[in-house]
């Protein structure tokens, strides 16, 4: 026998398993039937694909027994199992790298973390909330010897050699105080329906049955030992939607999609004709906490005529639409699709692009009917709508109805339907302006002439929109125009500007000899009111957020892009400035473009300097 220390995170997470989550333990069960179900899904694959194990008489089936006086739980499959390296894999390890995040994310709040803990795929650790030991007697489809894990759920587990008549799993928990009210038949059978109702594969619980016979003297308890089927046992998603419940939906979409709250909304199609498949998709109320991690785990799974074939392939829906929940099922591909066939097969590629346009056509139905729905969608999954923009230009149309961005105009989320209906006559485009902090993006000076002359201006304050935004260009052929570009203000130039600009040109040169190579250009303003100067990028630069992004994510090698320092003609320090003496002058044309770095959120090279030539003139002052 062997026995070995868990890896550190997992003794992290039973700990917290143990400790935080116990008012929530009852999905113990739900986490190792949806297991369980998994194992089978599995070897019914290799029972129809392989040719060794074609010849097993396999019988799928999942079997629950309990026992009150030696406060035991049972529950046993006859799927693939595992030898002692995948006992050592899948519960010894945790191979994702989402554990890390996963216990950042737990608020302390059980209801919530219970939530989590079936997404993390830590599923098979809750039964340590309920049980003091836990023994799994393992026998991998294939193979001649079985295993047997055993762990007390603290630090360290041990595995040795064991019996096992048939390949499959049984998992037998030994109760503690939490867990012993799951030792009757009524409770479990609660359970398993509430969860675990539409698992493809029989559930069948062990019991006896006790009732009293005979009369007076003569009466006695006679107890009958009984193996009922507890689930329902079919395909959900084969049944016509007329027969289904939205209660129905929810129910299976919690066992799909460890979750304990209903989802956002369902989808169920079923096509017929050149090609015949069935999908029912889900949308999480909660983005799934790894959508933003490279090894995310996707959600949709394959099936092919009912036959469970991958859960692991990120390529059946568009990578954008990653937090989908549910099931394809395709009548028209054979069973023994390989993986490399799967990635580049013409009947996958047609119900991917099918369902695509399907689901987005549901989110456009659910952005008019129901508006407030909708925003709870768009509070989650606004974000990878907008990485479909760039990635999928086949439905870029309908992307560009569903996305949504803040705006100067109204509080909450506006489309560019909206915007584009709200524009003044001689409005020349869609303005907006990108940077990572909502509140300094609608302080920005930028914005002023735009609030002046009432023009609306899109709030972009997530990165992404830094290269998606303009990548969009136009919509219905009207131009999107960053405003912290210097071309954009060209369209608010009046005639009046145009003289103001004429006269302020020998200041402007002068500035720009003091300022050198720290600025591009010095140009006066037309979109300024309140404030003496701003910056801007020069039309083909990256914008000063795009280089901030692309420098924290890892581009060092970028030349460094100097902005353009426009200055407001009408500001008094800017009227005084000719006036001045030219150590006043010096500091002054630092400062303002200090300043205007300052108000976008930027860090100054040399602060220090920007420090004594502030109390230079605040001296002058006082
Ligand atoms: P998840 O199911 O999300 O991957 P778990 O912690 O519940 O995470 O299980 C870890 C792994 O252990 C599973 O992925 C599977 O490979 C293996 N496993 C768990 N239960 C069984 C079982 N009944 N039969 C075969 N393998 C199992």
């Amino acid at each position: 026998m062997s026995k070995k220390k868990f890896k550190t995170e997992i003794s992290q997470l039973l700990d917290l398993i143990i400790h935080s989550l116990y008012s929530h333990k009852e999905i113990f069960l739900r986490e190792l039937v949806s297991n369980s179900s998994d194992a089978l899904d599995k070897l019914k694959y290799l029972t129809l694909t392989d040719d060794e194990l074609k010849k097993l008489d396999f019988d799928p089936r999942i079997d629950i027994k309990f026992d009150a006086d030696s406060k035991t739980l049972t529950v046993s499959d006859s799927g693939i199992g595992m030898n002692a390296d995948d006992l050592d894999a899948n519960l010894g390890t945790i191979a994702r790298s989402g554990t890390k995040n996963f216990l950042n994310q737990l608020s302390g709040d059980a209801k919530k973390d219970s939530n989590l803990i079936g997404q993390f795929g830590v599923g098979f650790y809750s039964c340590f909330m309920v049980a003091d030991k836990v023994e799994v007697t393992t026998r991998k489809a294939g193979e001649d010897m079985g295993w047997k894990w055993e762990s007390d759920g603290r630090s360290a587990y041990s595995v040795e050699e064991a019996e096992r008549a048939v390949p499959g799993t049984t998992i037998v928990l030994y109760l503690n105080d939490n867990g012993t009210e799951y030792t009757n038949r009524w409770s479990i059978e609660q359970l398993v329906k509430k969860y675990s109702n539409h698992i493809a594969f029989p559930i069948f619980l062990e019991y006896d049955d006790s009732s009293w016979e005979g009369e007076g003297d003569d009466r006695k308890e006679v107890k009958e030992h009984k193996i009922e089927q507890i689930n329902a046992a079919s395909a959900l998603w084969k049944k016509p939607k007329s027969e289904l419940s939205e209660e129905d939906y929810n129910e299976f979409y919690k066992t799909i999609g460890h979750d304990t709250e209903d989802p956002l909304m369902h989808m169920h199609t079923r096509a017929e004709g050149t090609q015949e498949y069935t999908t029912l998709f889900y949308i999480p109320k909660k983005a799934p906490f790894d959508m933003y991690q490279a090894d995310y785990k996707p959600g949709v799974k394959l099936y092919i005529k009912r036959v469970f074939i991958t859960d692991d392939e990120k390529e059946l829906m568009p990578v954008y639409l990653r937090f989908l929940r549910g099931v394809i099922d395709s009548e028209d591909l054979p069973l023994n699709v390989s993986r490399e066939i799967l990635q580049q097969n013409r009947v996958l590629e047609a119900i991917k692009s099918a369902s695509t346009k399907k689901v987005l056509s549901e989110l456009s139905k659910m952005a008019e009917n129901n508006p407030e729905k909708y925003k709870e969608f768009v509070d989650q999954y606004n974000r990878p709508l907008k990485e479909g923009l760039y990635s999928d230009f086949a439905n870029r149309e309908t992307l560009l109805e569903l996305i949504r961005y803040k705006s100067t105009e109204e509080e909450g989320w506006v489309s560019l339907a909206q915007y584009k209906e709200r524009m003044k006559d001689d409005q020349k485009g869609i303005y907006f302006i990108t940077g990572d902090n909502e509140s300094t993006l609608r302080n920005s000076p930028l914005l002023e002439a735009y609030k002046k002359k009432g023009i609306e201006v899109l709030i972009m304050d997530d990165e992404i929109d830094e290269i998606v935004a303009p990548s969009i260009a136009n919509y219905k052929e009207v131009e999107l125009k960053a405003v912290n570009k210097s071309g954009s203000a060209d369209d608010l130039k009046t005639e009046e500007d145009k003289v103001k600009e004429k006269d302020l040109e020998p200041v402007l040169k002068r500035i720009k000899e003091v300022l050198g190579d720290k600025v591009k250009d010095v140009k006066a303003s037309s979109r300024l009111s309140d404030s003496p100067s701003c910056i801007v990028a020069d039309e083909n630069d990256p914008t000063m957020q795009m280089q901030q992004m692309l420098k924290a994510m890892g581009q060092t090698d970028m030349p460094d892009i100097v902005p353009i320092l426009e200055i407001n003609p009408d500001h008094a320090i800017v009227k005084k400035l000719s006036a001045a003496s030219d150590s006043v002058f010096e500091d002054a044309c630092f400062l303002l473009l200090e300043q205007a770095m300052l108000v976008e959120g930027q860090q100054l090279k040399e602060p220090a300097e920007f420090v004594k030539r502030l109390n230079r003139v605040m001296e002058a002052a006082v």
